[in-house]
């Protein structure tokens, strides 16, 4: 088949990955003018892990990774907020904290592998669907195609969702991080995070090599008042909080040197429509709270390329993917939009609750494996 991808980030290459091995002719459009190694650290589960493994580079990215053994938070006062321990799960399991961009990389060098076609600096506004096939429609108005179906991996800010008129209900939330990376040599095989009521939130997670990615999280219309305070002021505030980021922050010398993320939910139906598919945050975008997201893109991105295989058809396909993966998803979107107002929001009471109730799950193992189950990924659902 000849199918078009929108958006060559995580979902994008992984998918186009798998199609392209499995014998399809495969072209990316992506937006940006070169596809390169950026981004913030992310945490690879055992969910995410897997589908690595099957496309042949989890070994190579673990090498260029750090290998997590759970996390933890900890409130001002130095009190234990949370701690879990991937291996109360069994031996072998453990996280990666990993450059976003290395694992970007290994996915890319493989779409070069497999001969996928990747068309850089093409932003894809729009498409039309005759019912036998589909074009894609860029920036400039060019039309692209035929392609069999199209594939929206275009992430949480999707055009193509829009463009589709699926029902969906989307939630901005106030609150974002900024995020950089750097030199940490106090926190290892851990990620390290420590909290102030719901309104400050400061982490820093091992990438390897000797490095963290370091997140503070803000209200987004603070970030302004926070570049006028300067600098050194910030840097003072972080520090008292969190003596370990120090190191880091002395690399940074402006506010431009790190990155600044919203976070947006979305919630549709359908993930399918006529003859295109939505992976990955262009189906459900949610907060970064559990730190899921790559991994979900990564898990949509086998679970489609496998019904496509099976089913033969596109649409056979889209519905059994959308059936395999909508109450795994469905969980994950709804515990996160539950938990985020008790890290980040403007509710100091749920603060409260959090630092009264949370240090007692892990302690029930019952609720503690749930809790772990759902880090890692492999939580199915509610029940
Ligand atoms: C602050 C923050 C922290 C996070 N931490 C974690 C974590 O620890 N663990 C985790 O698993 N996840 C984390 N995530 C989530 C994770 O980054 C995303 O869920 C994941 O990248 C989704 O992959 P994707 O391929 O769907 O979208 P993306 O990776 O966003 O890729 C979308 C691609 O589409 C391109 N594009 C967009 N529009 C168009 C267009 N119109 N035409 C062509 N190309 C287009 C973009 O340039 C991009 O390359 C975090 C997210 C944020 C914001």
């Amino acid at each position: 088949m000849k199918i078009a991808v929108s958006g060559g980030g995580i979902a994008g290459t992984a998918v186009s990955n798998l199609l392209a091995s499995a014998g399809n002719q495969v072209t990316i459009f992506e937006q940006a003018t070169q596809c390169q190694a950026i981004g913030a650290g992310i945490m690879l589960q055992p969910s995410g892990q897997a589908v690595l493994d099957r496309l042949g580079i989890l070994a190579t990215i673990a090498r260029q990774s750090a290998k997590l053994e759970g996390i933890e938070a900890f409130l001002l006062s130095g009190r234990p907020l949370i701690e879990l321990k991937y291996g109360h799960l069994g031996e072998n399991h453990f996280a990666y904290g990993v450059h976003r961009g290395v694992l970007f990389q290994h996915l890319l060098n493989r779409c070069v592998q497999s001969k996928v076609d990747l068309q850089t600096s093409t932003q894809i506004c729009d498409f039309c669907d005759d019912g036998d096939s589909v074009h894609v429609i860029d920036q400039q108005g060019t039309r692209h195609g035929p392609f069999d179906f199209l594939v929206a991996a275009d992430g949480a800010r999707s055009r193509l969702r829009t463009a589709a008129k699926l029902k969906s209900r989307t939630v901005d939330y106030d609150y974002a991080a900024i995020w950089a990376t750097g030199p940490c040599s106090q926190v290892h095989h851990r990620l390290h995070q420590v909290i102030d009521g719901t309104d400050r939130l400061v982490g820093l997670l091992p990438i390897g090599n000797g490095q963290c990615s370091f997140f503070w999280g803000l209200r987004t219309d603070h970030y302004e008042e926070l570049v006028q305070r300067g600098m050194l002021a910030w840097k003072q505030e972080v520090i008292a909080m969190c003596e370990p980021a120090a190191e880091l922050l002395d690399s940074i010398n402006h506010f431009q040197e790190m990155t600044f993320a919203g976070y947006r939910h979305v919630r549709m139906q359908r993930w399918h429509v006529g003859k295109v598919v939505f992976l990955g945050d262009a189906a459900h975008p949610s907060s970064p709270h559990l730190g899921q997201g790559v991994n979900l893109a990564l898990e949509d991105a086998a679970c489609f390329a496998d019904a496509l295989t099976e089913t033969g058809t596109f649409q056979q396909a889209a519905v059994r993917y959308q059936q395999l993966r909508q109450r795994k998803v469905r969980y994950y979107q709804s515990l996160t939009r539950m938990l985020t107002p008790f890290f980040q929001s403007d509710m100091p009471l749920s603060a409260t609750c959090r630092n009264i109730g949370l240090p007692w799950f892990p302690k029930v193992p019952w609720i503690r494996r749930r809790m772990l189950q759902t880090l890692s990924g492999l939580q199915d659902g509610w029940i």
